[in-house]
């Protein structure tokens, strides 16, 4: 059915069609830990990965597999493996395909904890070169012979740039590299990483996917693209065992989701499922909210600077527009001197202070005193992060409502 049916009728539809007992719509919450076989083989079976089924909840979970499956739908992917956050996700990821002399290659605009794990992969041997992902040839000059990994964001967090995703999978492909693509920022419904080739896709369930700031989530979708038979790290006994497109996302579930114990709970898998049905809903109204917001912003006297893909003066502004369909509900921008941007967050009444994003209420928060003050200075002015900036996670409130909190919140805040 996903591959006639839209988007949003496909997810909605997807928990049924594994047909839960009675006939339920949704996938039900099942809180066991463990499973028992009346024949001991059907256990042996599924230890030896000869039958489908479950054993310890610890790797998988029939609330959580029916989760896997809506995003396998969405990303248009093979095999998706959930975890307990986007940040296990991730390390999972990395740990579970990469070994200490290996180099991979990131942008060095990556999400912070991301950016911060990457230092303890460095610290435990393997060798990471950070470039700027918005030209391919930056991802050329730091290729090594030990080069087994490239990762990338599709939209940075929080001044927006847009990594060359297209081209710069034409070149994982060329080379033989596992192209990894954060997808958070886009989601599904805005840029499936597929089309560009990536090889796997990491969503934090957390932000649109679940939607509703109300359970932490992470994901990994293999597409299906790269070629995991010569792959140097897959382990000997999972070659023996398992067919060869699904090694990778296998030893991801084993070495990474069983050995690592980022479980999601079925609970949270639940409550992203649901609020995963409405993502196409949300996301439009969210990046109208943005595009109208960045819009007004983008005149205002008191504004030095907005980051938003959608203003035609954004460097990317072409690139974005060539690959995604929605610019997004991120958004940054930074005030004059002069203006405080405490005073400003403060006079707002609607929007909130927080850091989460993908919410559906609009959150802001001063980026140089929270998620990059461990920075430092220093690092800020060389990644372009000015003192007054502010991030915005724009919600899906009424677009009037919205721009009157800024409107207010600025003329309040006039020197
Ligand atoms: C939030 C976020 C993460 C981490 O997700 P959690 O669910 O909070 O662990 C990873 N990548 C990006 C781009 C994010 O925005």
């Amino acid at each position: 059915m996903s591959d006639q049916k839209g988007f949003t009728t496909t997810i909605l539809h997807s928990d049924r069609l594994l047909k839960p007992e009675f006939g339920a719509l949704h996938q039900p919450v099942h809180t066991a830990v463990t499973w028992g076989y009346d024949d001991v083989q059907g256990l042996v079976n599924v230890f030896q990965n000869k039958a489908k089924g479950y054993a310890y909840s610890r790797q998988g979970n029939p609330t959580v597999t029916a989760l896997e499956h809506k995003v396998t739908q969405m990303e248009q992917g093979m095999a998706t493996v959930a975890f307990s956050t986007g940040m296990a996700a991730i390390s999972a990821t990395v740990f579970a395909l990469v070994k200490a002399g290996d180099h991979i290659i990131a942008s060095s605009f990556l999400f912070g904890n991301t950016r911060s794990i990457m230092q303890t992969f460095m610290d435990l041997g393997i060798d990471i070169t950070f470039v700027d992902a918005t030209a391919v040839e930056n991802i050329k000059n730091a290729l090594q012979e030990n080069t087994r990994m490239v990762f990338i964001e599709t939209i940075a967090n929080p001044a927006t740039q847009v990594a060359d995703l297209g081209s710069i999978g034409d070149f994982c492909e060329e080379k033989g590299l596992v192209y990894v693509v954060d997808n958070t920022m886009t989601s599904p419904y805005i840029f499936r990483p597929v089309t560009v080739k990536a090889s796997l896709v990491i969503n934090s369930l957390t932000k649109y996917i679940g939607g509703h700031g109300d359970a932490l989530g992470g994901s990994v979708t293999d597409t299906g693209l790269f070629n995991w038979v010569n792959y140097p790290n897959i382990t000997a006994v999972l070659r023996q065992q398992i067919r060869p497109e699904m090694l990778g996302i296998t030893q991801i579930r084993k070495r990474g989701l069983r050995d690592g114990g980022g479980t999601l709970s079925p609970e949270a898998a639940h409550t992203i499922a649901v609020g995963a049905e409405t993502i196409a809903l949300r996301l439009d109204r969210a990046c109208a909210n943005a595009a109208a917001l960045a819009g007004f912003l983008d005149t205002h006297p008191l504004v030095s600077k907005v980051y938003y893909p959608g203003l035609e003066s954004h460097p990317q502004h072409g690139l974005a527009s060539s690959i995604f369909h929605r610019f997004g509900g991120l958004m940054s921008f930074a005030l004059h001197d002069g203006v405080d941007c405490f005073e400003f967050l403060n006079h707002l009444k609607l929007v909130i202070k927080s850091s989460n994003l993908g919410d559906t209420r609009t959150l802001a928060i001063p980026v140089a005193h929270t998620i990059f003050f461990e920075l430092g200075a220093e690092r800020r002015a060389e990644m372009g992060i000015p003192d007054s900036m502010i991030r915005l996670s724009v919600g899906i409130e009424d677009t009037a409502d919205l721009l009157e909190d800024f409107r207010q919140a600025l003329e309040a805040s006039k020197a």
